[in-house]
């Protein structure tokens, strides 16, 4: 081992002899020649990336405190979806901050995810009570992206319906997601006055949006509107405010069959915009269309209760272009972080908060009137319209020189949106920028007595009831944490998902109120640090992709494929190519591309692979010929979903430009590209990128993203707009840089690997798949490999044959894997009964061999199970994985000993991860829906 100076030998796991030893045993004489054989040669970039050289963690640091520095951190009472709102210590520190909880997968095994599962759970109880609805999903990706995944749920099923309407106060940037998502599925949007809007005489029509309050302010009424609307066929969707609906009747009590929002200012920071977590509810009708990831309860093998996630899990990856959705990754660290404000605050404390907030509004109300600056009437929770003819821009500049941002909804109105962390000085402050002098200070809480009052009790069960103490909330946290299987714990090596180190200097800096405390539409002047930033960030991956622009917008990576797709559409278009709509997506796809083809319009036609996982040249000139005069784009994984660079990538996009396609490069497996080869270099047209992935922004437990595009020239005018951009068209979501906030992670990685770091980390990366195959192969079978027998970045290991022979099923290893401390790799997927192992440049030769060590220590227990040693349904691993209770338990009814189940390596002696329940059953869970807490409880004492 040779000593580690810099950041990139601290993000690289394997160095100095570790490293050679490792190429030795894939049979090369150094790295460049491995990677020579895995890449092949007619795809590789000649010379270096153009990016600075890279930084050490604290000049990196340093370099972005500059750089953010230039924002102005002002109080922001601009409302509009985004407010103000204190951030718990306890949560910041153990959630947001750690780890443990930042570091983890989406919960797919569920055994070794209890922890997330129920604050999930939680989440979900939290937003049906809130909401007065029967189910909720586990967070969307925002506000607006929330509406039009209602409005698709809506569409679902009703093939006639062409026409929603959308009331004029909600939110304008929810108005412009819906549209952006409307247009290519023919949907006509009318917007207008919900009091006038007549929905019998509306064509077509099958949704209502409607605000609540609204975006001005205003507490309306809905239950005539919704009945009519419902009479008309047209389904009822109300995007409503979180904090609100603690004090005010459910959406679900006056008639709406779908409820959106955000939960941001439950505890979560602006971000300039993001991340944060959408939600959705649903009347029970609808629960099965339902897009994105809900948790539900099931029993384990020893039938005691465990959580898992249900129904649609992968939605896409099983109805692919039949999805309603193509949302993959969401906002769990959010979720997460929204569930325990509540968990902490709980219902009287939630309703104190709002009540404080509505008494400050109305007392701010009668200060405004009385100094003669008109309101507009109607019921309000926080927010005021006030009139101030012709004088908009006056009183927010005055504003904004006290340091107040309020928001300018046209040059005679100004809205004003307080919250959790308005004082009285900034009462003082507001007032005084109307010129008014302060005459109310109501700062009292007390019970709300503003009109359209909640009845119903909320958040009853006992979870929202019990940690309000620090000391109780800080355990809790903490016992949620250990059940929970993380990168600090071990390797997780999940094909196509790239879990590499999420480095602590990278998250440092969303802990900055430069960076925390922005609302997404402050005045530029106030926003020049992070569009510095994004900017610097945008021209990074413009180069390490080989394309003329890159937008940051799209929240996930399926937002990406969404957006760069409706960017091939609008290309398209603009020729009065208009008939292009043909998409062709290999069988071997992500789940999310057929489904992205479907949002935009386009038509998926299946292109066949061969028997070595490549696309199937043959097929793909047949399938374009055949729809050559309609054929808009082609998309592509590369490396293929199998794990090895295709020779003939180039040709395949010849073949496609040729007709008159463009090429959608699905991004996802970009750590094997970085610095070595790029989608631009291949001839890809546009490409989404899964910052999440490649550039170390953490996986969250299931979300937050960033999926930015990168695009061609020709692609250039049709990225995503935003009402706060230069080009206001054709906005994704609803902050003009999605998840701003965090950007800076990336950027971070960027600037401290340098061009010759990140190369490098490709070149590990492929090093250490090459490594675990190498290792692995005496044992399991390795699927594909490129035509010098290398794999890329991961490798697919068979299972197969010794299922075959033995009756233990790819899952029954998965779950075993989790008696050895370690996650399973991506289980089944792209083939059936493999496992595709990513192990990432960040893992040392020694977390490598402890997992190989694990892989063929389980595959001698098979190799029991076929040679009769061990029984073949009483064995370790049908009944993985084994939690301490039963190991520990008085009754031990198997044939194999408790050691044996427990601790079968020696390392697991020194460390032992326990999973916290037994095997989950997946189909007594599906039958039995059960999505909400307090239901669990009744579930458990029912002795289920
Ligand atoms: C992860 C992934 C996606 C989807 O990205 P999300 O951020 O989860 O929406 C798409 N394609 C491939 C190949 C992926 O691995």
């Amino acid at each position: 081992m040779s000593a580690r100076l810099d950041f990139r030998s601290r993000h690289l796991g394997p160095v100095g002899s570790d490293r050679e030893e490792m190429i030795r045993e894939t049979g090369y004489p150094s790295l460049d020649a491995l990677i020579n054989a895995a890449v092949p040669a007619g795809i590789r970039m000649d010379g270096a990336l153009t990016l600075p050289p890279a930084r050490s963690e604290q000049e990196a640091l340093a370099w972005l405190k500059s750089i953010m520095s230039k924002n102005r951190v002002m109080r922001s009472f601009i409302g509009q979806g985004y407010y103000g709102t204190h951030t718990p210590g306890v949560i910041q520190r153990n959630i947001l901050e750690n780890p443990g909880w930042y570091t983890a997968y989406t919960p797919y095994q569920a055994e070794i995810a209890q922890g997330r599962l129920e604050a999930l759970l939680n989440f979900q109880t939290m937003i049906t009570d809130l909401t007065g609805l029967d189910v909720s999903n586990a967070s969307l990706l925002d506000e607006g992206t929330a509406a039009a995944e209602a409005m698709s749920l809506a569409l679902a099923g009703k093939p006639k319906g062409k026409a929603i309407f959308v009331s004029d106060r909600c939110h304008p940037q929810t108005i412009d997601v819906v549209v952006t998502r409307a247009e290519p599925l023919g949907i006509k949007v009318v917007i207008g006055d919900w009091q006038t809007f007549e929905p019998a005489a509306c064509d077509g029509l099958f949704a209502v949006i409607v605000q609540y309050p609204d975006t001005r302010g205003r507490i309306d009424d809905f239950a005539q509107f919704f009945a009519t609307a419902k009479s008309a066929g047209a389904v009822t969707i109300v995007a409503a405010d979180l904090l609100a609906l603690t004090v005010l009747k459910a959406p679900g009590e006056f008639g709406a069959d779908i409820c959106v929002g955000s939960s941001q200012r439950f505890g979560v920071p602006m971000g300039f915009g993001g991340p944060h977590a959408g939600f959705m509810a649903c009347v029970d009708a609808l629960k099965r269309k339902m897009p994105g990831r809900l948790i539900g309860v099931s029993v384990d093998s020893r039938g005691k209760p465990g959580y898992r996630l249900s129904l649609q899990t992968r939605e896409q990856h099983i109805r692919r272009d039949k999805a309603t959705s193509n949302i993959c990754t969401a906002q769990v660290l959010l979720a997460v972080m929204a569930s325990m404000y509540a968990v902490y605050h709980g219902p009287e404390g939630l309703q104190h908060i709002a009540n404080t907030i509505h008494a400050r509004t109305a007392s701010l109300k009668t200060t405004l009137t009385a100094g003669g600056v008109a309101v507009e009437v109607g019921p309000f929770f926080d927010t005021l319209a006030a009139k101030v003819t012709g004088k908009a821009d006056d009183v927010l500049s005055a504003a904004a020189a006290s340091g107040i941002n309020l928001r300018r909804i046209d040059g005679d109105y100004v809205g004003i949106s307080l919250d959790e962390t308005t004082t009285d000085d900034d009462l003082a402050v507001i007032a005084a920028a109307f010129g008014v002098k302060v005459v109310s200070q109501d700062n009292s809480g007390a019970a709300w007595h503003g009109g359209h009052a909640r009845t119903t009790p909320f958040l009853q069960q006992k979870v929202f009831n019990s940690y309000h103490s620090e000391t109780d909330m800080l355990r809790y946290l903490k016992r949620l944490e250990s059940k929970d299987l993380a990168l600090n714990e071990s390797m997780i090596a999940l094909g196509s998902c790239t879990m590499k180190l999420n480095a602590t200097s990278e998250m440092m800096p969303l802990s900055w109120p430069e960076v925390a405390s922005l609302h997404p539409f402050v005045p530029a002047d106030q926003s020049q640090g992070y569009r510095e930033m994004l900017a610097l960030l945008e021209g990074w991956l413009a180069e390490v992709t080989g394309f003329a622009g890159v937008s940051l917008q799209p929240n996930a990576g399926s937002q990406g494929e969404y957006a760069g797709l409706l960017a091939i559409r609008r290309y398209h278009l603009a020729r009065g190519d208009s008939h292009r709509n043909i998409c062709l997506i290999p069988v071997s796809a992500h789940g999310t591309n057929p489904a992205s083809a479907v949002m935009v319009g386009m038509k998926v036609i299946g292109v066949k692979c061969d028997a070595d996982g490549n696309i199937d040249v043959a097929d793909l000139a047949a399938r374009t010929e055949e729809h050559r005069e309609n054929l808009a784009a082609l998309m592509v994984t590369y490396p293929s979903t199998h794990g090895v660079f295709e020779e003939t990538i180039r040709d395949i996009c010849n073949i496609i430009h040729e007709a008159g396609g463009q090429v959608y490069m699905d991004g996802a497996n970009m750590n094997a590209q970085v610095g070595l080869t790029s989608p631009g270099l291949i001839g890809a047209d546009v490409c989404h990128l899964n910052l999440h992935k490649t550039f170390c922004i953490p996986h969250g437990g299931g979300g937050p993203g960033v999926g930015p595009i990168g695009v061609a020239r020709q692609l250039l005018p049709y990225l995503p707009g935003h009402a706060e951009l230069p080009e206001k068209e054709g906005a994704v979501c609803s902050a003009p840089w999605g998840s701003a906030s965090i950007n800076t992670i990336s950027w971070m990685y960027v600037a401290m690997m340098g061009p010759d770091g990140l190369t490098e980390a490709t070149q590990v990366a492929i090093l250490n798949a090459n490594y675990i195959a190498k290792r692995l192969a005496p044992f399991f079978p390795i699927l594909y490999t490129g035509n010098e027998g290398r794999v890329a970045h991961e490798c697919i290991i068979d299972v197969r044959p010794l299922s075959d022979a033995s009756g233990i099923t790819v899952e029954d290893v998965a779950k075993r894997l989790m008696d050895y401390g370690f996650h399973a790799p991506t289980m089944s997927w792209p083939v059936g009964g493999t496992l595709m192992i990513e192990p990432t440049e960040s893992e040392s030769k020694s977390e490598l061999d402890r997992f190989c060590d694990a892989m063929i220590s389980i595959h001698g227990e098979i190799s029991a199970v076929i040679s009769g040693e061990l029984d073949a349904n009483d064995n370790p691993l049908k009944h993985a994985p084994h939690p301490c209770e039963t190991v520990c338990g008085n009754e031990w009814p198997h044939s194999y000993s408790r050691e044996q189940a427990a601790f079968p390596l020696p390392y697991l002696r020194n460390h032992k991860f326990w999973p916290s329940v037994g095997r989950i059953d997946n189909v007594h869970g599906d039958r039995n829906l059960v999505c909400t807490c307090d239901s669990v409880e009744a579930y458990a004492a029912a002795g289920a």
